[in-house]
């Protein structure tokens, strides 16, 4: 007789890839030098940051996580605009970093070595205001990860989510030319086949009780290597998901 195999349901697996976390964790010493792999990031932050700021109508006293917040670059920005903020990451080295740099800049952060799904059954409807950003396109199920930001986010708040379109476009800017042509990114940083297009974040946070507020697009000029907001969602694209109040 065949015993029936028990296999786990999707949301008790973590939703995590070991690989991706290692990826990180062997990069980590760089994360503050924006020279490095990281510079991308540096680039990005203060546009970035006034974009979370308009969307959420101004940090200043509200309560953020910032869910995959690596070395922190994100984090300690919006603290600095006087948010009280907790940068979660299930890589230990980067949050490492993250720990080392605040002591060093005095930023007040907390963070902490916990999963969104799991700090979202630990603290639902907690957090004013959740970001999510460059983390999507690394993780099995972003799904899962959407549903656990709309968990966390108090009702009449937002999450502010950015990554990486899924087009023969972002496939030749984001793979081919970051990694290879110009060597912004070690090769292998992203897999194509992970990046998420407008619609399926939109889908799956309607899922979910949220609704799409705004979206816009990153553009990158590859001479000057610089990034500017652009309605172009076609390549790197933010977007912000607000949850409506209870009743
Ligand atoms: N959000 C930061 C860092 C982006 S790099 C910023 O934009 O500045 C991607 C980060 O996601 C890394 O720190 C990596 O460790 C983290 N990450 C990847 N998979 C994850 C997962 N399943 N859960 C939590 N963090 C994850």
């Amino acid at each position: 007789m065949n015993t029936p195999v028990a296999v786990p349901p999707a949301a008790a697996r973590p939703n995590v890839d070991a690989g991706e976390l290692a990826r990180f964790s062997a990069l980590a010493h760089h994360w503050w030098d924006p020279d490095s792999v990281f510079g991308t990031l540096h680039q990005l932050n203060p546009l970035r940051l006034a974009w979370i700021e308009a969307a959420t109508g101004g940090l200043a006293g509200k309560r953020v996580v910032d869910v995959g917040c690596g070395g922190g670059i994100l984090s300690e920005a919006m603290a600095g605009r006087g948010a009280a903020v907790l940068g979660i990451d299930l890589a230990d080295k980067p949050l490492g970093v993250a720990r080392l740099h605040k002591l060093e800049s005095g930023a007040v952060v907390d963070y902490r070595l916990v999963a969104a799904e799991a700090l979202a059954a630990e603290a639902p409807g907690q957090f004013d205001v959740v970001t999510c950003m460059e983390m999507l396109e690394h993780v099995p199920d972003p799904a899962s990860t959407i549903a656990a930001c709309a968990a966390l986010v108090k009702p009449g708040g937002t999450v502010v989510l950015s990554t990486i379109n899924r087009n023969p476009k972002s496939y030749l800017l984001a793979v081919v030319g970051a990694e290879y042509v110009l060597g912004l990114l070690p090769r292998g940083t992203h897999d194509y086949a992970k990046f998420v297009r407008p619609a399926e974040v939109s889908a799956w946070a309607r899922r979910c009780g949220l609704a799409v507020a705004a979206l816009e697009g990153f553009a990158y000029n590859p001479l000057a290597r610089t990034f500017r907001l652009s309605a172009d969602i076609s390549v790197n694209y933010l977007v912000a998901l607000h949850r409506p109040h209870d009743g």
